[in-house]
Protein backbone atom coordinates (compact mmCIF):
# COMPACT_ATOMS: atom_id res chain seq x y z
CA UNK A 1 0.00 0.00 0.00
CA UNK A 2 3.20 2.25 0.60
CA UNK A 3 4.32 1.75 -2.38
CA UNK A 4 1.16 2.46 -4.19
CA UNK A 5 0.83 5.87 -2.06
CA UNK A 6 4.31 7.02 -2.86
CA UNK A 7 3.08 6.89 -6.47
CA UNK A 8 -0.13 8.38 -6.61
CA UNK A 9 -1.98 5.30 -6.67
CA UNK A 10 -4.74 4.55 -4.48
CA UNK A 11 -3.88 2.16 -2.10
CA UNK A 12 -7.79 0.44 -2.64
CA UNK A 13 -7.34 0.35 -6.49
CA UNK A 14 -7.63 -2.82 -7.81
CA UNK A 15 -4.49 -4.28 -8.58
CA UNK A 16 -2.99 -7.65 -8.81
CA UNK A 17 -2.15 -9.27 -5.85
CA UNK A 18 1.92 -8.65 -5.59
CA UNK A 19 1.99 -10.26 -2.19
CA UNK A 20 4.29 -13.27 -3.02
CA UNK A 21 6.34 -11.43 -5.31
CA UNK A 22 10.02 -10.71 -4.14
CA UNK A 23 10.73 -7.67 -5.97
CA UNK A 24 14.41 -6.46 -6.79
CA UNK A 25 13.87 -2.80 -5.21
CA UNK A 26 10.52 -3.59 -3.18
CA UNK A 27 10.64 0.20 -2.29
CA UNK A 28 8.81 1.11 -5.49
CA UNK A 29 6.03 0.55 -7.14
CA UNK A 30 5.31 -1.03 -10.30
CA UNK A 31 2.64 -0.40 -12.63
CA UNK A 32 1.52 -4.07 -14.05
CA UNK A 33 2.67 -4.07 -17.39
CA UNK A 34 -0.51 -5.13 -19.92
CA UNK A 35 0.84 -4.79 -23.79
CA UNK A 36 3.16 -3.78 -25.94
CA UNK A 37 3.11 -2.29 -28.93
CA UNK A 38 6.09 -0.96 -30.95
CA UNK A 39 8.45 1.78 -28.84
CA UNK A 40 5.07 1.84 -26.86
CA UNK A 41 4.18 0.03 -23.21
CA UNK A 42 1.01 0.29 -21.60
CA UNK A 43 -0.08 -0.79 -18.21
CA UNK A 44 -3.16 -2.25 -16.59
CA UNK A 45 -4.86 1.29 -16.73
CA UNK A 46 -4.08 1.77 -20.39
CA UNK A 47 -1.40 4.44 -19.39
CA UNK A 48 0.77 4.66 -22.14
CA UNK A 49 4.90 4.64 -21.69
CA UNK A 50 7.52 5.25 -24.36
CA UNK A 51 10.33 3.14 -23.70
CA UNK A 52 13.08 4.72 -24.26
CA UNK A 53 15.67 2.26 -23.04
CA UNK A 54 14.32 -1.06 -24.47
CA UNK A 55 13.73 -1.85 -20.18
CA UNK A 56 17.95 -2.38 -20.21
CA UNK A 57 18.40 -1.90 -23.97
CA UNK A 58 16.61 -5.16 -24.52
CA UNK A 59 13.63 -4.70 -26.54
CA UNK A 60 15.39 -3.07 -30.09
CA UNK A 61 13.06 -3.94 -32.34
CA UNK A 62 10.46 -2.74 -30.04
CA UNK A 63 7.37 -4.61 -28.69
CA UNK A 64 4.82 -7.35 -29.98
CA UNK A 65 6.69 -8.03 -33.23
CA UNK A 66 4.34 -10.29 -35.40
CA UNK A 67 7.23 -11.70 -37.42
CA UNK A 68 9.19 -12.70 -34.18
CA UNK A 69 6.30 -13.99 -32.79
CA UNK A 70 5.41 -16.05 -35.35
CA UNK A 71 8.77 -17.75 -35.61
CA UNK A 72 8.96 -18.48 -32.16
CA UNK A 73 5.45 -20.27 -32.26
CA UNK A 74 6.39 -22.25 -35.05
CA UNK A 75 9.18 -23.44 -33.30
CA UNK A 76 6.61 -24.58 -30.38
CA UNK A 77 4.90 -26.43 -33.02
CA UNK A 78 8.06 -28.44 -33.62
CA UNK A 79 9.64 -29.49 -30.54
CA UNK A 80 10.16 -27.08 -27.15
CA UNK A 81 13.55 -28.50 -26.22
CA UNK A 82 15.75 -31.04 -26.82
CA UNK A 83 18.94 -31.18 -24.08
CA UNK A 84 22.13 -30.10 -26.17
CA UNK A 85 23.97 -33.07 -25.19
CA UNK A 86 21.78 -35.29 -26.99
CA UNK A 87 20.55 -33.28 -29.50
CA UNK A 88 21.49 -30.41 -31.74
CA UNK A 89 18.77 -28.22 -33.32
CA UNK A 90 18.34 -26.26 -37.14
CA UNK A 91 17.57 -23.17 -35.35
CA UNK A 92 20.62 -22.69 -32.71
CA UNK A 93 23.21 -23.79 -36.01
CA UNK A 94 21.36 -21.21 -38.09
CA UNK A 95 21.49 -18.84 -35.31
CA UNK A 96 25.39 -19.58 -35.03
CA UNK A 97 25.75 -19.12 -38.62
CA UNK A 98 23.96 -15.45 -38.52
CA UNK A 99 26.29 -14.65 -35.75
CA UNK A 100 29.52 -15.40 -36.74
CA UNK A 101 28.87 -14.44 -40.27
CA UNK A 102 28.60 -10.73 -39.00
CA UNK A 103 31.27 -11.16 -36.66
CA UNK A 104 35.01 -9.73 -37.14
CA UNK A 105 37.41 -12.24 -38.50
CA UNK A 106 38.01 -15.75 -37.07
CA UNK A 107 35.17 -15.29 -34.54
CA UNK A 108 33.50 -18.66 -36.21
CA UNK A 109 31.54 -20.26 -32.94
CA UNK A 110 28.63 -19.04 -31.11
CA UNK A 111 28.64 -21.11 -27.39
CA UNK A 112 24.84 -20.14 -26.56
CA UNK A 113 23.61 -19.36 -23.08
CA UNK A 114 20.78 -17.89 -21.28
CA UNK A 115 21.58 -14.34 -20.53
CA UNK A 116 24.36 -11.83 -20.46
CA UNK A 117 26.06 -12.94 -16.75
CA UNK A 118 26.13 -16.57 -18.49
CA UNK A 119 27.98 -15.26 -21.09
CA UNK A 120 30.65 -13.32 -19.47
CA UNK A 121 30.64 -16.23 -16.90
CA UNK A 122 31.63 -18.76 -20.00
CA UNK A 123 34.16 -16.48 -21.71
CA UNK A 124 36.09 -16.41 -18.24
CA UNK A 125 35.86 -20.06 -17.64
CA UNK A 126 36.83 -20.37 -21.19
CA UNK A 127 40.08 -18.31 -21.19
CA UNK A 128 41.00 -20.33 -18.30
CA UNK A 129 40.36 -23.21 -19.83
CA UNK A 130 42.47 -22.41 -23.33
CA UNK A 131 45.51 -21.79 -21.08
CA UNK A 132 45.30 -25.00 -19.51
CA UNK A 133 44.73 -26.57 -23.06
CA UNK A 134 47.75 -24.63 -23.83
CA UNK A 135 50.07 -26.18 -21.05
CA UNK A 136 50.15 -22.66 -18.59
CA UNK A 137 47.98 -23.54 -15.83
CA UNK A 138 49.03 -20.62 -13.55
CA UNK A 139 47.03 -18.44 -16.10
CA UNK A 140 43.91 -17.66 -14.37
CA UNK A 141 43.24 -13.92 -13.72
CA UNK A 142 40.41 -11.72 -15.29
CA UNK A 143 41.40 -7.94 -15.43
CA UNK A 144 38.59 -5.91 -15.65
CA UNK A 145 38.04 -2.51 -15.42
CA UNK A 146 36.94 0.77 -12.92
CA UNK A 147 33.36 1.80 -14.03
CA UNK A 148 32.74 -1.19 -15.76
CA UNK A 149 29.56 -3.91 -15.56
CA UNK A 150 29.69 -7.62 -16.50
CA UNK A 151 26.77 -9.07 -14.39
CA UNK A 152 25.73 -10.11 -10.96
CA UNK A 153 26.80 -14.05 -10.86
CA UNK A 154 29.87 -14.03 -8.78
CA UNK A 155 32.63 -14.77 -11.06
CA UNK A 156 31.08 -11.45 -13.74
CA UNK A 157 30.34 -9.30 -10.53
CA UNK A 158 34.35 -10.11 -9.69
CA UNK A 159 35.55 -8.92 -13.17
CA UNK A 160 33.48 -5.77 -12.74
CA UNK A 161 33.86 -2.25 -11.60
CA UNK A 162 30.64 -1.76 -9.72
CA UNK A 163 31.48 -0.77 -6.39
CA UNK A 164 28.00 -0.83 -4.65
CA UNK A 165 27.23 -3.98 -6.68
CA UNK A 166 29.94 -5.65 -4.98
CA UNK A 167 29.84 -4.42 -1.80
CA UNK A 168 28.69 -6.99 0.38
CA UNK A 169 30.01 -9.95 -2.06
CA UNK A 170 33.50 -8.85 -1.82
CA UNK A 171 34.68 -11.95 0.32
CA UNK A 172 33.07 -14.34 -1.81
CA UNK A 173 34.61 -12.52 -5.16
CA UNK A 174 37.96 -13.43 -6.91
CA UNK A 175 40.74 -11.24 -6.58
CA UNK A 176 41.84 -9.39 -9.39
CA UNK A 177 43.38 -6.08 -10.45
CA UNK A 178 41.15 -3.68 -12.11
CA UNK A 179 42.38 -0.53 -14.45
CA UNK A 180 41.05 2.80 -15.37
CA UNK A 181 38.34 3.21 -17.49
CA UNK A 182 38.69 5.02 -20.77
CA UNK A 183 36.45 8.41 -19.70
CA UNK A 184 37.66 11.19 -21.65
CA UNK A 185 34.87 13.53 -19.75
CA UNK A 186 36.56 12.54 -16.53
CA UNK A 187 39.82 11.61 -17.53
CA UNK A 188 41.32 10.04 -14.95
CA UNK A 189 44.58 11.31 -16.13
CA UNK A 190 43.51 14.87 -16.09
CA UNK A 191 44.65 14.76 -20.07
CA UNK A 192 42.93 16.31 -23.02
CA UNK A 193 41.44 13.56 -25.90
CA UNK A 194 42.94 15.86 -28.43
CA UNK A 195 46.68 15.17 -26.77
CA UNK A 196 46.90 12.63 -24.54
CA UNK A 197 48.96 9.44 -24.98
CA UNK A 198 45.96 6.97 -23.71
CA UNK A 199 47.40 6.64 -20.64
CA UNK A 200 44.40 4.81 -19.23
CA UNK A 201 45.13 1.64 -22.16
CA UNK A 202 48.84 1.79 -20.65
CA UNK A 203 47.07 1.10 -17.40
CA UNK A 204 46.95 -2.51 -18.74
CA UNK A 205 50.26 -3.00 -19.12
CA UNK A 206 51.42 -1.73 -15.53
CA UNK A 207 48.65 -4.19 -13.97
CA UNK A 208 49.75 -7.16 -16.17
CA UNK A 209 53.48 -6.64 -15.24
CA UNK A 210 52.30 -6.47 -11.14
CA UNK A 211 49.92 -9.03 -11.62
CA UNK A 212 52.77 -11.43 -13.41
CA UNK A 213 52.09 -12.11 -17.39
CA UNK A 214 52.32 -15.86 -16.22
CA UNK A 215 49.03 -15.29 -13.80
CA UNK A 216 46.92 -12.86 -16.44
CA UNK A 217 44.38 -15.34 -18.35
CA UNK A 218 42.12 -12.31 -19.66
CA UNK A 219 41.44 -8.57 -19.62
CA UNK A 220 37.39 -8.10 -20.62
CA UNK A 221 35.51 -4.64 -21.40
CA UNK A 222 32.89 -2.92 -22.77
CA UNK A 223 33.48 -1.52 -26.06
CA UNK A 224 31.22 1.34 -24.94
CA UNK A 225 30.42 1.65 -20.74
CA UNK A 226 26.48 0.95 -20.28
CA UNK A 227 25.08 0.71 -17.21
CA UNK A 228 27.78 2.23 -14.64
CA UNK A 229 28.61 5.40 -16.76
CA UNK A 230 26.06 6.07 -19.61
CA UNK A 231 26.96 5.24 -23.46
CA UNK A 232 31.35 6.19 -22.29
CA UNK A 233 33.09 6.20 -25.66
CA UNK A 234 36.44 5.46 -25.91
CA UNK A 235 39.67 7.40 -27.65
CA UNK A 236 39.91 6.39 -31.56
CA UNK A 237 43.13 4.37 -30.98
CA UNK A 238 42.36 2.70 -27.53
CA UNK A 239 41.13 -0.57 -28.45
CA UNK A 240 44.29 -0.92 -30.32
CA UNK A 241 46.42 0.02 -28.21
CA UNK A 242 44.59 -2.90 -25.73
CA UNK A 243 44.82 -5.08 -28.31
CA UNK A 244 48.71 -5.23 -28.78
CA UNK A 245 48.89 -5.22 -24.70
CA UNK A 246 47.00 -8.46 -24.38
CA UNK A 247 49.22 -9.46 -27.59
CA UNK A 248 52.56 -8.40 -26.00
CA UNK A 249 51.44 -11.08 -22.82
CA UNK A 250 49.52 -13.42 -23.91
CA UNK A 251 46.19 -12.35 -22.88
CA UNK A 252 42.75 -12.97 -23.66
CA UNK A 253 40.93 -9.89 -24.91
CA UNK A 254 37.30 -10.49 -23.82
CA UNK A 255 34.68 -8.10 -25.51
CA UNK A 256 31.48 -7.30 -23.82
CA UNK A 257 29.14 -6.83 -26.03
CA UNK A 258 25.56 -7.86 -24.07
CA UNK A 259 24.68 -3.85 -24.26
CA UNK A 260 26.62 -2.75 -27.06
CA UNK A 261 26.17 -5.68 -29.87
CA UNK A 262 23.29 -6.64 -32.53
CA UNK A 263 23.29 -3.22 -34.30
CA UNK A 264 22.99 -1.24 -31.22
CA UNK A 265 25.65 1.25 -31.73
CA UNK A 266 25.47 1.24 -35.42
CA UNK A 267 27.30 -1.69 -36.83
CA UNK A 268 26.55 -5.21 -35.72
CA UNK A 269 29.36 -5.45 -33.35
CA UNK A 270 30.67 -2.24 -31.60
CA UNK A 271 33.76 -3.64 -31.25
CA UNK A 272 34.08 -3.36 -35.21
CA UNK A 273 34.42 0.47 -35.18
CA UNK A 274 37.94 0.53 -32.95
CA UNK A 275 39.63 -1.70 -35.80
CA UNK A 276 40.61 -4.64 -33.53
CA UNK A 277 39.23 -8.57 -33.15
CA UNK A 278 38.27 -9.49 -29.44
CA UNK A 279 39.71 -13.30 -28.68
CA UNK A 280 35.82 -13.82 -27.57
CA UNK A 281 33.18 -11.67 -27.93
CA UNK A 282 29.82 -11.86 -25.12
CA UNK A 283 25.94 -11.26 -25.74
CA UNK A 284 22.71 -11.10 -24.99
CA UNK A 285 19.67 -8.25 -24.78
CA UNK A 286 19.36 -7.35 -28.44
CA UNK A 287 20.20 -11.00 -29.50
CA UNK A 288 16.39 -12.17 -29.13
CA UNK A 289 15.52 -8.50 -28.37
CA UNK A 290 13.27 -9.46 -25.38
CA UNK A 291 11.45 -11.80 -27.00
CA UNK A 292 13.22 -15.21 -25.16
CA UNK A 293 15.78 -14.96 -22.78
CA UNK A 294 19.16 -15.94 -24.14
CA UNK A 295 23.25 -15.21 -24.08
CA UNK A 296 25.96 -16.21 -26.22
CA UNK A 297 29.82 -15.79 -26.30
CA UNK A 298 31.22 -15.91 -29.87
CA UNK A 299 34.92 -17.59 -29.77
CA UNK A 300 37.51 -17.64 -31.96
CA UNK A 301 39.01 -20.15 -34.33
CA UNK A 302 41.94 -20.51 -32.17
CA UNK A 303 40.87 -20.94 -28.62
CA UNK A 304 37.92 -23.45 -30.38
CA UNK A 305 40.79 -25.64 -32.14
CA UNK A 306 42.54 -26.38 -28.70
CA UNK A 307 39.50 -28.29 -27.97
CA UNK A 308 40.05 -31.13 -30.22
CA UNK A 309 40.15 -34.64 -28.63
CA UNK A 310 37.54 -36.30 -25.78
CA UNK A 311 39.79 -36.15 -23.25
CA UNK A 312 39.82 -32.13 -23.79
CA UNK A 313 36.13 -30.61 -23.74
CA UNK A 314 35.34 -27.46 -22.02
CA UNK A 315 33.56 -28.25 -18.84
CA UNK A 316 31.27 -25.70 -18.36
CA UNK A 317 27.43 -25.98 -19.38
CA UNK A 318 23.92 -24.79 -18.45
CA UNK A 319 20.42 -26.95 -19.08
CA UNK A 320 19.26 -24.27 -21.31
CA UNK A 321 21.84 -23.50 -23.85
CA UNK A 322 20.88 -23.63 -27.16
CA UNK A 323 17.47 -23.68 -26.61
CA UNK A 324 15.63 -23.72 -29.72
CA UNK A 325 12.89 -21.16 -28.60
CA UNK A 326 15.49 -18.57 -28.30
CA UNK A 327 17.35 -19.70 -30.79
CA UNK A 328 14.70 -19.61 -33.54
CA UNK A 329 13.74 -15.81 -31.61
CA UNK A 330 17.22 -14.82 -32.40
CA UNK A 331 16.88 -16.08 -35.84
CA UNK A 332 13.82 -13.88 -36.45
CA UNK A 333 15.33 -10.93 -34.82
CA UNK A 334 18.30 -10.94 -37.15
CA UNK A 335 16.38 -11.39 -40.27
CA UNK A 336 13.82 -8.64 -39.16
CA UNK A 337 16.78 -6.00 -38.85
CA UNK A 338 18.51 -7.44 -42.19
CA UNK A 339 14.84 -6.88 -43.62
CA UNK A 340 14.32 -3.22 -42.44
CA UNK A 341 17.88 -2.22 -42.63
CA UNK A 342 17.77 -1.73 -38.57
CA UNK A 343 21.27 -1.60 -38.08
CA UNK A 344 22.31 1.74 -40.79
CA UNK A 345 18.88 2.89 -38.96
CA UNK A 346 20.13 2.80 -35.69
CA UNK A 347 23.11 4.44 -36.92
CA UNK A 348 20.94 7.59 -38.82
CA UNK A 349 18.56 7.50 -36.01
CA UNK A 350 21.59 7.87 -33.27
CA UNK A 351 23.17 10.83 -34.99
CA UNK A 352 19.77 12.69 -35.24
CA UNK A 353 19.28 11.89 -31.60
CA UNK A 354 22.31 13.35 -30.37
CA UNK A 355 22.04 16.28 -32.45
CA UNK A 356 18.68 16.65 -30.86
CA UNK A 357 19.92 16.39 -27.43
CA UNK A 358 22.92 18.75 -28.25
CA UNK A 359 19.95 21.33 -29.07
CA UNK A 360 17.99 21.44 -26.51
CA UNK A 361 20.40 20.20 -23.96
CA UNK A 362 23.74 21.10 -24.58
CA UNK A 363 23.68 24.43 -23.27
CA UNK A 364 22.21 22.98 -19.98
CA UNK A 365 23.90 24.25 -16.75
CA UNK A 366 23.11 20.77 -15.43
CA UNK A 367 24.24 18.51 -18.25
CA UNK A 368 28.30 18.23 -18.42
CA UNK A 369 28.25 15.59 -21.47
CA UNK A 370 26.58 14.07 -23.85
CA UNK A 371 27.39 10.76 -26.03
CA UNK A 372 27.37 7.51 -27.41
CA UNK A 373 27.24 5.79 -30.51
CA UNK A 374 23.79 4.72 -32.60
CA UNK A 375 21.09 4.47 -30.36
CA UNK A 376 22.88 4.39 -27.36
CA UNK A 377 23.27 7.29 -25.67
CA UNK A 378 24.24 8.91 -22.04
CA UNK A 379 23.61 11.97 -20.94
CA UNK A 380 25.98 13.13 -17.58
CA UNK A 381 24.10 15.27 -15.24
CA UNK A 382 26.50 17.95 -12.84
CA UNK A 383 25.50 20.10 -10.29
CA UNK A 384 28.43 22.58 -11.62
CA UNK A 385 28.78 22.59 -15.48
CA UNK A 386 32.78 24.21 -15.20
CA UNK A 387 33.95 22.62 -12.54
CA UNK A 388 32.39 19.20 -14.01
CA UNK A 389 31.02 18.49 -9.87
CA UNK A 390 28.46 15.81 -10.05
CA UNK A 391 25.36 16.15 -7.47
CA UNK A 392 25.40 15.17 -3.57
CA UNK A 393 25.07 11.09 -4.00
CA UNK A 394 22.29 12.36 -1.15
CA UNK A 395 19.95 13.98 -3.89
CA UNK A 396 19.92 11.05 -6.20
CA UNK A 397 19.27 12.88 -8.92
CA UNK A 398 19.33 9.45 -11.32
CA UNK A 399 16.43 7.75 -9.30
CA UNK A 400 14.04 10.91 -9.19
CA UNK A 401 14.78 11.72 -12.59
CA UNK A 402 14.05 8.03 -14.02
CA UNK A 403 10.50 8.67 -11.44
CA UNK A 404 9.68 11.50 -13.14
CA UNK A 405 10.22 10.58 -16.22
CA UNK A 406 8.31 7.28 -15.67
CA UNK A 407 5.38 9.46 -14.17
CA UNK A 408 5.65 11.45 -17.90
CA UNK A 409 5.21 8.44 -20.05
CA UNK A 410 8.99 7.86 -20.36
CA UNK A 411 10.70 5.10 -19.95
CA UNK A 412 14.73 5.57 -19.27
CA UNK A 413 17.58 3.97 -17.91
CA UNK A 414 19.39 6.68 -15.65
CA UNK A 415 22.16 4.67 -13.10
CA UNK A 416 24.81 6.36 -10.34
CA UNK A 417 28.25 5.89 -11.40
CA UNK A 418 31.43 6.18 -9.18
CA UNK A 419 35.01 6.78 -10.56
CA UNK A 420 37.73 7.32 -7.95
CA UNK A 421 35.36 7.59 -5.36
CA UNK A 422 33.66 10.58 -7.44
CA UNK A 423 29.85 10.08 -7.76
CA UNK A 424 27.90 10.77 -11.08
CA UNK A 425 24.54 10.80 -12.38
CA UNK A 426 23.73 9.76 -16.06
CA UNK A 427 20.77 8.43 -17.74
CA UNK A 428 21.15 6.00 -20.91
CA UNK A 429 18.36 6.76 -24.00
CA UNK A 430 18.64 3.48 -25.71
CA UNK A 431 15.40 3.31 -27.68
CA UNK A 432 13.99 0.51 -30.24
CA UNK A 433 15.76 0.94 -33.64
CA UNK A 434 12.03 1.04 -34.96
CA UNK A 435 11.16 4.16 -33.45
CA UNK A 436 9.75 6.94 -35.47
CA UNK A 437 11.42 10.49 -36.00
CA UNK A 438 8.07 12.15 -34.68
CA UNK A 439 8.48 9.59 -31.13
CA UNK A 440 12.34 10.93 -31.23
CA UNK A 441 10.82 14.26 -30.94
CA UNK A 442 8.62 13.26 -28.30
CA UNK A 443 11.34 11.38 -25.96
CA UNK A 444 13.33 14.95 -26.11
CA UNK A 445 10.65 17.18 -25.31
CA UNK A 446 9.50 14.40 -22.53
CA UNK A 447 12.98 13.89 -21.18
CA UNK A 448 13.71 17.64 -20.79
CA UNK A 449 10.51 18.39 -19.31
CA UNK A 450 11.33 15.35 -16.78
CA UNK A 451 14.86 17.18 -16.66
CA UNK A 452 13.53 20.73 -15.59
CA UNK A 453 10.95 19.31 -13.30
CA UNK A 454 13.78 16.94 -11.20
CA UNK A 455 15.66 20.21 -10.88
CA UNK A 456 12.81 22.12 -9.81
CA UNK A 457 11.68 19.79 -6.87
CA UNK A 458 15.51 18.92 -6.15
CA UNK A 459 17.59 22.36 -6.99
CA UNK A 460 14.86 25.02 -6.30
N1 LIG B 1 27.42 -7.31 -19.46
C1 LIG B 1 26.97 -6.08 -19.69
C2 LIG B 1 27.82 -5.11 -20.45
C3 LIG B 1 25.70 -5.69 -19.24
O1 LIG B 1 25.28 -4.44 -19.46
C4 LIG B 1 24.91 -6.63 -18.54
C5 LIG B 1 23.57 -6.26 -18.05
O2 LIG B 1 23.19 -5.13 -17.98
C6 LIG B 1 25.43 -7.92 -18.33
C7 LIG B 1 26.68 -8.23 -18.80
C8 LIG B 1 24.62 -8.95 -17.58
O3 LIG B 1 23.57 -9.41 -18.36
P1 LIG B 1 22.31 -10.16 -17.68
O4 LIG B 1 21.62 -9.16 -16.86
O5 LIG B 1 21.54 -10.64 -18.88
O6 LIG B 1 22.87 -11.29 -16.89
Amino acid sequence: AQRRKRRGVSPEADVNDDTHVFYRNPFSYYPTVARGDGAYLYDEYGKRYLDACGGAVVSSLGHSVPEVVAAIKEQLDHVEFAHTSQFTNAAQEKLARMLTDRAPGGLNHAYFVSGGSEAVESAMKLARAYWVQMGRPDKWMVIGRDQSYHGNTLGALAAGGNRWRRAIYEPMLFKAPRVAPCFCYRCPYDKKPESCGIDCAEDLERAILEAGPEKVAAFIAEPIVGATAGALVPHPDYFRRIREICDKYDVLFIADEVMTGLGRCGSWYAIRQFGVVPDMLCLAKGLAAGFVPVGATLVHDRIVDTFSSRRHIFQHGHTYMGHPLAAAAGVAVIEYMETHRLVEKSRKLGDELLARLHEALGEHPHVGDIRGRGLFVGIEFVADRDSKTPFEPELAFHRVLRETAFDNGLVIYPMGGTVDGRRGDHALIAPPFVITRAQLGRLVTLLVKSIDQTLARLVP
